[in-house]
């Protein structure tokens, strides 16, 4: 096993951690898919307000390549269809039957999956809407079936504020588990196992990571591990996901149950749990008493690579965890005089950088954008060594080659610059976006 050692990044003292209980949720009446938020897609409608579907029917698929399909997750009606600006499809949400059917496909077991071709597993993956699951580095899109990548990486964990912990959702799936990395061999000759090896799981890894935020980022752990620009196009998947693979082959059918972490500052301490519910999950039936509450932002995904989502919507396709915090936009009477002692920030101008406990984040940026004082703040702690300061000021000036140079495309897009920048410049949505652009314009 190897240990990769993360020397940059920022130790999170962040509360809200959800506890390694489970809870059982019950069945909503709606579920939803949510096609803008899946990156590099164009989405193109397969179905219509009123039509029926079963667990795994095609609801769209990608105008670029109609190969990748996107399948529903639950059994009823199309109850509505939500556009946003310039049409973007926004949400199809389904109103679930009493008793779901679902699109079935051939089961696999040890032996069949032994003699299968990578070619077949690939169609198959693709036509059960399996195959967005597995991602590519360095954009973060979803993996190209028709090239074979140096590995893939699976993660059990991130370190990322608050996703589901792998001894909750690996509990009792060992064997799933081993056969979801026997049909990643079948897609590449290495596949690498990372995890920061302190839960209680008997998977082997090939990989433990050490350090503070994001170490355990694939991104990061390729970043200290590549040995040639071959391995930049790695495919990477996380534990859970691999598990829904597993599940799809031996099952033949789409799986939709999965495990979601609630939790953030705000989250009702009753909710703050590892809830076994399913894809598509309505935010306000995840967190019902939070939802009713003012001032306050859900996060699905992590608390720093997640983005924000009304209550009314839904988990997407990616998203294992809801993370409930307050919005942080209220003023704080005489804010400059008071010493700051619960206010998490990488600035040891406040006292909160000898206080030991985990402190309560918010969303909001407190102040206003300034101009970059070049503290090197963003520096310090940028775990790829970039030098955010100077391939933002790159970008500034349309500098995208410049930007290359500076190692734009290792960021990992792990929001640490932004954390720490004591001038709120949005360092990291920057290069988010000057990422994706680039992509299309290779593409
Ligand atoms: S540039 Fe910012 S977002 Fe990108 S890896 Fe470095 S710290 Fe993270
Ligand atoms: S942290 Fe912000 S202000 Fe400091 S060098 Fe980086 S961009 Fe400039």
């Amino acid at each position: 096993m190897i240990t990769v050692r993360g020397v940059k990044g920022l130790h999170l003292k962040i509360s809200g951690a959800p506890s390694l209980e489970t809870i059982k949720l019950g069945r909503p009446e709606h579920v939803g898919s949510v096609p803008f938020k899946i990156p590099f897609i164009k989405p193109k409608l397969l179905v219509s307000t009123g039509d029926h579907v079963k667990i795994g029917t095609p609801l769209f698929h990608d105008k670029k390549n109609q190969d990748l399909k996107f399948v529903s997750p639950g059994c009823g009606t199309i109850s509505d269809i939500v556009f946003g600006p310039r049409r973007v499809i926004e949400k199809i949400i389904i109103r679930l039957d009493s008793n779901e059917e679902y699109e079935k496909f051939d089961r696999l077991n040890k032996n069949d999956l032994q003699t299968l071709s990578k070619k077949n597993l690939t169609d198959l993956l693709l036509q059960s809407g399996m195959w967005p699951l597995i991602k590519e580095l360095p954009f973060r899109g979803i993996a190209d079936p028709d090239t074979t990548p140096a590995a893939i990486w699976v993660n059990l964990d991130t370190c990322e504020p608050f996703l589901p912990a792998p001894e909750v959702y690996l509990a009792g799936k060992k064997k799933l588990f081993d056969f979801g990395l026997r049909a990643l061999e079948k897609l590449s000759d290495k596949v690498n196992i990372s995890a920061s090896g302190n839960g209680n799981y008997d998977i082997p890894l090939t990989h433990k990571y050490s350090g503070q935020y994001p170490s355990g980022d694939p991104g990061v752990l390729l970043y200290h591990t590549r040995r040639s620009s071959n391995e930049n196009r790695c495919w990477y998947i996380s534990g859970q996901d691999l598990l829904l693979i597993s599940t799809f082959l031996t099952s033949g059918t789409y799986p939709v149950e999965r495990i979601v972490s609630v939790g953030g500052c705000m989250a009702d301490s009753v909710e703050k749990k590892h809830c076994i519910t399913r894809t598509g999950v309505p935010i306000a039936h995840l967190a019902p008493r939070s939802s009713k509450k003012q001032n306050i932002r859900f996060l699905a995904g992590g608390l720093f690579k997640g983005y924000a989502v009304h209550c009314d919507s839904f988990l997407g396709l990616y998203e294992t965890s809801l993370n409930v915090i307050d919005q942080g936009d209220r003023e704080e009477f005489l804010g400059f005089l008071r010493p700051g002692f619960n206010k998490p920030s990488f600035s040891r101008t406040f006292l909160s950088s000898i206080n030991t406990k985990d402190l309560e984040i918010d969303s909001g940026i407190h102040g206003e954008i300034r101009a970059c004082v070049n503290c090197g703040a963003c520096a310090k702690i940028c775990p790829v060594e970039i030098l955010p300061q100077f391939t933002f000021k790159c970008l500034a000036a349309n500098e995208i080659e410049e930007a290359l140079e500076h190692g734009l495309l290792d960021c990992v897009e792990c929001g640490l610059c932004s954390f720490v920048c004591p001038s709120k410049i949005e360092l990291n949505g920057t290069f988010r976006e000057a990422k994706q652009e680039y992509r299309k314009e290779q593409s």
